[in-house]
């Protein structure tokens, strides 16, 4: 059964002004729950804005989506933080880390509209920063960390509430190999974990990975299974 669906959703910036951006053209899909999903497409085709709109961090133009039976495509904002911290843990392409902050900081950021008590916060933290190997530097500000740490710093905070859904976007853009190689990994545990993870990637290593369910093609705001 489906946790993501989006029925027939268009998104268009600047609407209505010399600006306007069709991002997406009635955009019709539907992802398992459980499963592991890729956009795949060329730079400003939409990946992004899709991501976005299932994270609520924007709204569609016209159309609906429903994730995990919540229609989300006409929360308020103040809905849309509730639904966020509940739902979704998001890894950007660059990050999005506060530098100055250390680790444990940038960590527990989620947690602070919460009402969690700092005992809790240090317990969760802990775990999640172990689990990701970045335990031994809670300490350290991010901008003396290197790309690596970074990056798992980026997914420990991302999933320190545990969240059912994971987006990422292009999240391999600035790992090499090795690196690449061990987010891979940690995918595989999060999906064997239930977890539904979606994807926007150009790189081709991910499009024949035995954990990958699904590849959609996304070309100027069209989306096709491919
Ligand atoms: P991708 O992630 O595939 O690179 P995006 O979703 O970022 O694609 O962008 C799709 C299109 O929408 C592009 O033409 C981009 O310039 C435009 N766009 C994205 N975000 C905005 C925005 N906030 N305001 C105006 N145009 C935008
Ligand atoms: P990506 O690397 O995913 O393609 P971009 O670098 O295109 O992302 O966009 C970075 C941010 O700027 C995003 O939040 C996107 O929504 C916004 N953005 C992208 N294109 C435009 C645009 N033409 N006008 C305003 N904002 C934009």
């Amino acid at each position: 059964s489906a946790i993501i669906s989006l029925e027939k959703v268009s998104k268009i910036y600047n609407l209505g002004t010399a600006k306007e951006v069709v991002a997406l053209k009635d955009v019709s899909l539907q992802i398992k729950r459980s499963s592991l999903v890729l956009l795949m497409g060329p730079s400003g085709s939409g990946k992004s804005t899709l991501l976005s709109l299932i994270a609520a961090l924007t709204r569609p133009t016209s159309g609906k989506v429903v994730v995990d039976g919540q229609t989300i495509s006409k929360l308020p904002d103040r809905f849309a933080a509730v639904y966020r911290r509940e739902k979704i843990g998001f890894i950007f392409q660059k990050f999005n880390l506060l530098e100055d902050l250390t680790v444990f900081e940038n960590v527990i950021v989620p947690l602070i509209p919460t009402p969690t008590p700092l005992k809790e916060l240090e317990l969760m933290a802990s775990a999640v920063m172990e689990r990701f190997a970045i335990a031994h530097k809670k300490d350290m500000v991010v901008r003396k960390l290197s790309g690596g740490e970074q990056q798992r710093c980026a997914i420990a905070r991302a999933l320190i509430d545990n969240p059912p859904i994971i987006l990422a976007d292009e999240p391999t853009a600035n790992l090499d190999s090795a690196l690449t190689e061990q987010f891979l990994q940690i995918l595989g545990q999060l999906k064997q974990e239930g977890k539904t993870i979606v994807i926007a990637t150009h790189d081709p290593r991910f499009a024949d990975l035995e954990i990958v369910d699904e590849i959609y093609e996304v070309r100027e705001g069209n989306v096709f299974l491919s």
